[in-house]
């Protein structure tokens, strides 16, 4: 099975995870990750990394579920481990991604550590710049969502985050309308320090990455056994899937590092959403949920419209720093697609699909990249029996 080969068409979240997946499950096979765009320049990258079903399609529950059961435990996992990167319990481990050498130097930086020469990084290297900050700072977040009302179902996964529960009265005076919600705790991690962690774990299991844009997925299938589609909102033009479409979704953000809670609203009276989400390095103002919409480009009228809505949420934010914007498309569709196509192309390769996954990618990679990891494994086992 060794001898076969895999390529990854992707390598934002979703590609990359299914790519390790991958090599936990079929130790040693051959698999490259192809891809025109890495990190930080990925959606993925951009993307809050809040653990939350959104906007994902209620029908298709059951198995978000269990993507997203599968991805949380992990998370939890790493939040509570002692050995991994940014757990809470064991001070901060820091990654040094050497750009030169293109080693990655794990070293713990233990703040009560007085002497320069108990720490495995020197400090005054702390601060160069051709080294890569690698803690992917994994944390539980707790929040009020103003988005469920008092006489609403409770949604799909509410046994799947922690401490769940209604607000009380005192609470609904932090919205601005006296608003009933929920208040439960969640994870985060910092997607942008994640994505390089994965790949360093991928390269250094021997796989391999090429840069390059795929116009057909023909155009790969003589060079490889079986290709795993990871593109995100491009299946759109990569496969004339008419089902996908982009849903766009513009941010700011700011340092406010007094914002210790999330905040979601969206409110289906009016339309609107928005949300204030706290991460490692900074908070994310949000946002945008307009669907079919192409365009990358920052729009002024989004962003005052995101800074006056969640400023009147959290008023204190008048006193953020402003770092930046930035707009991403959430790859939207009727469901997520994750099955191997039906199809075998002409040279014999098989493809996996794993895209679609809206504004849950990081929610439910982990989980997704399981199931690849699965069908891969079964695809490759009957290819060999046929030998
Ligand atoms: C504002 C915003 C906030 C979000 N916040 C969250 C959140 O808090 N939690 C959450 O779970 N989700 C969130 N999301 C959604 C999440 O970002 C996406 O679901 C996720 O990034 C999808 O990952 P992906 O790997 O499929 O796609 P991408 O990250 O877009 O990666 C696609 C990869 O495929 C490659 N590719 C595409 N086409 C080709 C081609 N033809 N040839 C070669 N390479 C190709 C690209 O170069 C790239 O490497 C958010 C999204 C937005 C826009």
């Amino acid at each position: 099975m060794n001898r076969r080969k895999i390529c990854v068409i992707g390598a934002g979240v979703i590609g990359l995870s299914s790519a390790v997946r991958i090599q936990d499950k079929i130790p040693g096979i051959d698999i490259t990750i192809i891809a025109d765009t890495f990190s930080p320049h990925t959606t993925s990258d951009g993307s809050a990394g809040f653990w939350e079903p959104h906007l994902v399609n209620p029908d298709q529950s059951e198995e978000i579920r269990k993507w997203g059961q599968a991805t949380f435990d992990y998370l939890l996992d790493l939040v509570q481990s002692q050995n991994m990167p940014g757990s809470i319990n064991s001070g901060i481990m820091l990654f040094w991604f050497d750009y030169f050498t293109h080693v990655l130097v794990p070293a713990w930086y233990d703040f009560s550590i007085e002497h320069d020469d108990q720490m495995l990084v020197p400090r005054n290297e702390l601060n160069t710049t051709t080294r890569y900050l690698c803690c992917f700072g994994a944390q539980l977040v707790s929040g009020y969502d103003f988005s469920i009302e008092h006489d609403d179902q409770d949604p799909f996964w509410k046994d799947q985050v922690i401490a769940y529960r209604r607000l009380e009265q005192k609470e609904r005076k932090l919205h601005p309308k006296n608003k009933g919600g929920i208040f439960y705790t969640s994870l985060v991690i910092d997607v942008k320090s994640y994505l390089p962690w994965l790949m360093e774990k991928f390269k250094s299991r021997g796989g391999k990455v090429q840069f390059g844009t795929i116009s057909s997925v023909n155009e790969i299938s003589d060079k490889f056994d079986l290709v795993i589609n990871c593109v995100g909102v491009r299946a759109f033009q990569l496969l004339n899937d008419q089902d996908v479409k982009p849903i766009r979704g513009q941010i700011i953000r700011v340092s406010a590092p007094w914002i210790k809670h999330f905040y979601v609203d969206f409110d289906r009276t009016e339309g609107t959403e928005r949300y204030i989400l706290p991460g490692r390095d900074y908070v994310i103002l949000g946002g945008t949920g307009q669907e079919g919409n192409w365009s990358t480009d920052i729009n002024q009228q989004d962003k005052d419209k995101i800074w006056e809505s969640c400023l009147n949420l959290v008023p204190s934010l008048k006193n953020a720093q402003k770092i930046g914007d930035w707009v991403g498309l959430r790859p939207g569709r009727t469901k997520v697609r994750l099955e191997i196509e039906e199809k075998r192309r002409s040279s014999g390769c098989m493809v996996i699909h794993n895209y679609g996954h809206s504004g849950a990618g990081v929610t439910l990679h982990w989980g997704c990249a399981g199931n690849v990891a699965e069908l891969a494994h079964a695809v490759l086992t009957t290819l060999s029996s046929r030998l």
